[in-house]
């Protein structure tokens, strides 16, 4: 697997990253139709105020096995994700995405990794019984 052709769709806020989407009122995601590229000044309002940085979703080159989450030959958040959240009730599918062609988590788990991404931002997971967590 060529892993440095894959987005991380858990970047963070830098020169290179793009914006992907926005969490709503509810806590999960919005996609974008596609990939926003980033100024300087939006990168550096974001790194400074954690509320914002909490808005948005990145996207980013995946690294692989120079992340910290890699393991086993694959991203490990993603399936750390999905445990912490199994038994949160979830959308049935997620209708958009600008990065699902080329997405590490997609790429390893399929179309259910979305399921788990849209309930994700950068600080934490949205539950439907405890809020956003
Ligand atoms: S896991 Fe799915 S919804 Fe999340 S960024 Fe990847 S393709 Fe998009």
């Amino acid at each position: 697997m060529e892993a440095k052709d894959y987005n991380c769709p858990s970047y963070f806020p830098s020169r290179k990253a793009s914006a992907i989407g926005m969490v709503n009122k509810k806590g999960t995601v919005d996609f974008f139709e596609k990939p926003l590229s980033v100024d300087e000044e939006f990168i550096q309002e974001v790194q400074t105020n954690k509320d914002l940085e909490l808005k948005f979703r990145f996207s980013g080159p995946c690294i692989n096995q120079s992340c910290k989450q890699w393991a086993d030959n694959k991203c490990g958040l993603i399936n750390e994700l999905e445990k912490l959240l199994e038994n949160i009730p979830k959308k049935s599918t997620v209708s958009h995405c600008p990065i699902n062609k080329d997405c590490r988590w997609r790429l390893q788990e399929g179309e259910k990794a979305c399921l788990t991404c849209v309930m994700v931002n950068r600080n934490g997971y949205y539950s439907e019984k405890e809020d956003v967590i």
